[in-house]
């Protein structure tokens, strides 16, 4: 059996819902379980639901156009069976509660944006089943659990392999459609898996069914060189070994989320990037192989934030400073994408997050002098040639840069 994922780009509206129908009919006697993200820009506009709940405005609003949105779909899909909308309706009135409820931030952010997941695998596997598809839905949080981490669960993967296996006969005779990005605590609370998760998600039931292969259905005709918006040169890659695409993804390669390759890749289990809107491009194939001489991959990482610390008495950093810098670093858990020192500096740049970021900078500015900039691009070029690696090299504003053998990274103010 295989596991396919789509997200919300994939089922934003009621043609694109056809489109991974009609993707899915074609390949189901393959045996396959469906991981699908929300619709759109649901989980975002849930987000704001949480947070215009906490600074006491109205969700109405906000709720209602969520509800709008889904109706609008159920409407055009045709699929609206009294029995149906009213156990939709419910789910959108839960909602509500669940915003309401009380407690930590991150605990009622993950029992209210993880909804629009559940919304979107109902409506799918509604259609589905209206289309004469052998399908049934399945809650993902009866089968990846997780600890209480909200907002970023970790997963318990020999529990999660316990919980499924009653999955593979279920598969046997049926499509099974899921949530992306969620899971749920040993005590049953719902807890997300981290923003654009459902990559994750797929991999994660992958590696513990364990299924033949994961296919990714994506808006682009495969895994990149590089952002084709950016440089129209760039090209598909037919095949990645494991290694260069987790890679890709630590340097910020969005193609794939970034925990998505360790589980399939310990299990052995290729992944394919493929076009959903034209299945019958190859895609990339990501899996155990050798690719000699691979060309050079370039990869832009936007909103950095360049950190330097100085030593405030003239003395030189040492590995006491550096220490402090790295468990302040540690207690807010921000990770450093690049780093570099000099006799009375220590620099480095990070995702630019607020709140996060800034408090790092206070907590750092309490022994060191600290300077920041924002609005700054990392470029990464891996497997660099003599003209990229002169190319980036040269770009004008570089703040920092770095090579290695085989990989060039340059902090730039575009
Ligand atoms: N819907 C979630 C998000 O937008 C998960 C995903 O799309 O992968 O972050
Ligand atoms: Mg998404």
């Amino acid at each position: 059996m295989k596991v396919f994922k789509f997200g919300g780009a994939s089922v934003k509206n009621a043609v694109a819902i056809k489109n991974v129908a009609h993707i899915i009919k074609q390949h189901q006697a393959e045996g396959l379980l469906v991981v699908v993200s929300a619709i759109g820009k649901t989980t975002d506009a849930l987000e704001r639901v949480v947070a215009l709940a906490r600074s006491r405005q109205s969700i109405d609003p906000i709720l209602n156009e969520i509800s709008i949105y889904h109706n609008e779909v159920i409407e055009q899909l045709n699929i609206a069976r009294p029995d149906f909308l009213a156990r939709f309706q419910a789910h959108i009135h839960s909602l509500k509660t669940a915003t309401y409820q009380g407690g930590e931030y991150d605990f009622v952010y993950d029992q209210v944006v993880s909804q629009g997941e559940v919304l979107s695998s109902l409506i799918l596997n509604e259609y589905l089943v209206q289309q004469g598809l052998n399908a049934v839905w399945a809650d993902a949080r009866e089968y990846i659990q997780t600890d209480s981490t909200w907002r970023e669960g970790k997963v318990d993967w020999v529990q999660s392999k316990t919980n499924m296996k009653g999955l593979a006969k279920i598969l046997q005779s049926h499509t099974v459609i899921t949530q992306g990005f969620i899971g749920s605590t040993s005590d049953k609370h719902t807890a997300t898996l981290g923003r654009e998760g459902s990559d994750y998600s797929a991999a994660i039931f992958a590696a513990c069914l364990p299924a033949e292969s994961v296919t990714i259905w994506k808006d682009v005709p495969g895994v990149m060189s590089a952002d084709p918006k950016r440089l129209p040169h760039a090209f598909v890659f037919d095949e990645l070994p494991y290694q260069e695409a987790a890679e890709m993804t630590y340097y910020g390669a969005s193609v794939i989320h970034p925990k998505t390759i360790k589980p399939l890749a310990n299990a052995g289990i290729p992944l394919l990037v493929k076009n959903f809107d034209d299945p019958t491009l190859p895609g990339t194939r990501i899996h155990e192989c050798t690719v000699y001489r691979l060309p050079p991959l370039i990869v832009f990482k936007e909103n950095q934030c360049l950190i330097s610390c100085k030593v405030t008495d003239y003395s030189f950093v040492n590995e006491d400073q550096i220490g402090y810098i790295f468990r302040m670093l540690s207690q807010y858990d921000v990770r450093i994408n690049v780093m570099q020192n000099s006799a009375i500096s220590f620099s480095f740049c990070v995702d630019f997050r607020e709140p996060k970021t800034l408090l790092l900078i206070e907590g750092l500015s309490k022994k060191l002098e600290v300077y920041y900039n924002t609005g700054l691009t990392l470029i990464t070029v891996k497997n660099y040639d003599a003209q990229t690696f002169t190319e980036y090299r040269n770009k004008p504003g570089v703040l920092l840069e770095q090579s290695s053998r085989s990989t060039l990274q340059v902090l730039v103010r575009l």
